[in-house]
């Protein structure tokens, strides 16, 4: 059976954190448990064939904790119907899957996050599905991309490592002209710094992985929509192909919700102090960071972003080996993949995240340095990029 997921009894709060802090879920009215209790059971018993209570009769299908989680990751992008899976992949998988026919085509960001790439490259090439590559921060190049057979623009923005930034509103609407459905990889922004559907996107997908969970202890993926249509496509390939998140990575993930606000607030203080400095260090080359009033996407970013985020990109001067360097002799920065959690990472794209891009179109420069600044105090951090660099 499916079940409904309205988030529709929480949108009385307009406030982001009232939201993610309550929405899909009020104290249990037997116990007062104040949070979602971890379901930890694959079935349900049923009162009489077909007779479910609340919805539930097998895990796969559905589970408590899930759907509270789906609850509330809908209501803080503003929307009403969220689907959760195992991982960001998943959830890319999912919705590729949803979406597109042998045949059809789709437009992707020319830095598009590595995996997503592989996937769509490797995997769906298989199927007869062809995609063509363009730059996020140019509107008509985006246009020029589409094709009578394209069926999605997918962006990201910021995009994952080159922090480049697409205009969610204008993009809406070339897709839509062109009859495709714009989806909008949300997963360095958060959704408290821009929410996509609120802006014409048709649908949002999330690594929880990153900033959502945020503490670095869970994978997990997230696709939020405002189309019965899409989602109930969604819904049978999250329940007939099961890439579900378990009760305890749907709790974890949660929790780090709660907290999203107050987190990325300092994320966004830190990282625009490691842009400040990094910005006059002889060592470096150029900063990337939407911040910056001379980063190419700063007004539309000023637009429709509340800040400009926790993700910095920088170039070393002195190529590959410099960049390897400067990854190698940080302390504070954890030399890692990932991004989005409460400790800093620094890594390498080339090697790193984005090593299946090499040798393609979305190959990513040789001397590029990824930042995830963290919360810790700012005077370590910039003290350990100074003794880096040194
Ligand atoms: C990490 C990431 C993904 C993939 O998510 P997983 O949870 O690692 O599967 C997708 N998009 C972006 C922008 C990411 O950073």
């Amino acid at each position: 059976m499916s079940e409904q997921r309205s988030a529709a009894d929480s949108t009385r709060w307009q406030g982001f954190s009232t939201r993610a802090i309550h929405a899909g879920y009020e104290p249990d009215p037997r116990t007062g448990a104040v949070n979602v209790p971890i379901y930890a059971s694959s079935t349900f018993a049923q009162d009489g064939v077909g007779n479910l209570r609340d919805g539930f009769e097998y895990s796969r299908t559905g589970n408590p904790t899930r759907r509270v989680l789906e609850a509330n990751v809908a209501a803080i992008e503003k929307g009403t119907l969220g689907r959760g899976f195992a991982s960001g992949m998943a959830a890319t998988d999912a919705l590729l899957r949803a979406t597109l026919r042998p045949g059809d085509h789709l437009v992707i960001p020319n830095d598009a996050y590595g995996g997503t790439f592989r996937l769509i490259d490797k995997v769906f090439s298989q199927w007869g599905i062809t995609y063509s590559a363009a730059p996020v921060s140019d509107v008509d190049a985006v246009r020029a991309a589409i094709t009578p057979a394209t069926k999605l623009v997918w962006i990201e923005t910021p995009t994952n490592p080159l922090l480049n930034v697409g205009d969610i509103e204008a993009l809406a609407a070339v897709a839509h002209d062109a009859g495709a459905k714009l989806v909008v990889d949300n997963t360095f922004a958060s959704p408290y710094l821009q929410q996509p559907l609120t802006l014409g996107a048709d649908v949002v997908l999330h690594s929880t992985t990153k900033y959502l969970g945020g503490h670095s202890d869970v994978v997990g993926g997230a696709l939020v929509t405002n189309d019965e249509e899409l989602d109930a496509a969604v819904a049978f390939l999250q329940n007939g192909a099961g890439a579900v998140p378990g009760p305890f990575d749907a709790y974890l993930t949660m929790r780090g919700i709660k907290t999203l606000a107050v987190r990325m607030d300092r994320h966004c203080d830190n990282a625009e102090q490691v842009v400040e400095f990094l910005s006059s260090h002889p060592k470096i080359d150029s900063v990337l960071y939407p911040g910056l009033p001379t980063h190419p996407g700063h007004d539309v970013a000023g637009k429709q972003m509340r800040r400009f985020g926790g993700m910095v990109s920088v170039r070393v001067k002195g190529g590959q080996a410099a960049a390897m360097e400067f990854c190698a002799r940080t302390e504070v920065f954890t030399l890692a993949e990932s991004l989005g959690g409460i400790e800093s990472l620094i890594e390498h794209p080339g090697a790193m995240t984005h090593a299946s891009t090499a040798g393609s179109l979305l190959e990513v420069p040789a001397d590029l340095v990824r930042l995830s600044v963290g919360i810790e105090d700012i005077g370590d951090i910039l003290g350990d990029l100074e003794n880096a660099l040194s």
